[in-house]
């Protein structure tokens, strides 16, 4: 028999979190939102939380066990109260864990500690102003030089670009072409030669986002991380968890805008009744309400497949094309439903549509999602 419950102690602090989300990030979410500024006050409440070392060896601070279920629960708990903050334990997943599981012993043993413990944040840096969908078409260059390693080119679209500490940046053996001679470095973005550029957006503006550019930076040979040449197969193994996880992301933001429309509606009156009454209202939020419960399944299945060590690229995929955009559309209707309040700035619904709107774009787009599906359904084929 199946089961579609979480254990007791994720149930408990899944709700431990969603109080936290509802008391300590709901209330000013919004004037946080508008903010180029990354919330470190926030960021550390998660650190006491023990969010920021899900999954993470136990010697530098983790729980040192292998939880990517959990770290989605986490993200979809947190983004009922603040969808940017919640992508914390996404980052978390994405970047730290590549970090701890590939990189050489004094680099995780100087960052991990850090970024555990809520001090430090850290970038991956994968897109470039020349193209994001075709990453075997990057440009960057990471010359061999004695010591290390000399890195010259230009990211693009950066999360934490301008208040990271350190990025996993993906560069080029010069003259090698396709997926062939891409390694990962962990990048000091206080090294010389790097210079951040805050890019302004529509939304996920305090997750500061931008430009990095790399002029002959200097990284020692140990600052690789994974094997020389094959720095993409560590980053699209972890983007199959970081899909599912931005998938629940969305979802959370979008049920808190579902659960404050159920509200509204019951004390809003038109035409001497409370919208409650009237079907084109009720059946909408119904709608929606299915909608969100199925993309959520969805992603959690795929999450609970990679615990078990199922195949999972191709449900990770569906998890990041259809839930943000099952989201989106649900947040849509909630903005209507509050009719002018829902449009005002003073609501957080706007805030949320517009934050949410990143994620039909970052860490691929749905185009590039249902490219993955399909090539796991009709073979290279699909991926011409
Ligand atoms: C808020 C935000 C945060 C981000 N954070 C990061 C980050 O931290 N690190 C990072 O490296 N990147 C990040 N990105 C970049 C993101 O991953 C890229 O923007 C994305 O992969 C798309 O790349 P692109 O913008 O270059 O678009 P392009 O690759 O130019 O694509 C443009 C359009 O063409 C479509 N398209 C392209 N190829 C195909 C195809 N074969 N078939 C069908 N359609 C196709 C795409 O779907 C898209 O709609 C972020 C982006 C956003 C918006």
């Amino acid at each position: 028999m199946v089961s579609f419950a979480f254990s007791p102690e994720q149930e408990d602090y899944r709700v431990q979190l969603r109080k936290f989300a509802a008391a300590e990030l709901s209330p000013h979410y919004n004037e946080r939102a508008a903010r180029a500024e990354f919330c470190w006050e926030a960021h550390r409440q998660l650190a006491d939380l023990g969010v920021l070392g899900i999954g993470l060896p136990e010697q530098y601070g983790g729980t040192g066990e292998h939880d990517p279920v959990t770290l989605g629960m986490v993200a979809e708990a947190l983004a009922y109260g603040d969808v940017n903050i919640a992508s914390a334990p996404v980052l978390s997943g994405l970047v730290a864990s590549q970090l701890a599981e590939s990189g050489q012993d004094a680099v995780v043993g100087h960052w991990l500690p850090q970024l555990i413990a809520g001090d430090a944040v850290a970038a991956i840096a994968v897109t470039e102003p020349s193209g994001g969908s075709d990453v075997s078409g990057l440009r960057a260059e990471a010359r061999r030089v004695e010591g290390g390693f000399r890195i010259s080119g230009e990211k693009i679209a950066i999360t934490l670009a301008t208040v990271a500490s350190v990025a996993l940046v993906y560069a080029r053996e010069p003259g090698s072409q396709g997926y062939q001679g891409v390694s990962c470095f962990a990048v000091p973005l206080d090294a010389p030669g790097v210079t951040r550029t805050h890019t302004p957006g529509m939304g996920a503006v305090s997750l500061c986002w931008g430009q990095l550019a790399f002029e002959d930076v200097f990284v020692p040979e140990d600052h690789l991380v994974g094997d020389y040449g094959r720095g993409f197969a560590g980053a699209m193994e972890h983007f199959d968890f970081s899909r599912p996880a931005l998938g629940l992301l969305c979802l959370g933001a979008a049920q808190a805008s579902i659960d404050e429309a159920c509200e509204w509606v019951k004390q809003r009156e038109a035409f001497d009744r409370p919208l409650a009454a009237f079907q084109g209202v009720s059946f909408p939020l119904a709608e929606h309400a299915t909608y969100l419960e199925a993309a959520r399944w969805l992603c959690y299945r795929s999450l609970w497949a990679r615990e078990v060590g199922e195949k999972h690229t191709h449900l990770a995929a569906m998890s990041k094309w259809w839930p943000p955009v099952v989201a989106k559309d649900a947040i849509e209707t909630a903005i209507v439903t509050f009719g002018n309040l829902g449009y005002s700035t003073e609501m957080p619904l706007q805030q949320r549509y517009r934050d949410v709107a990143s994620y039909l774009i970052a860490d691929g787009t749905a185009n590039i999602q249902k490219r993955i599906i399909a090539t796991t359904m009709l073979g290279k084929l699909a991926a011409q």
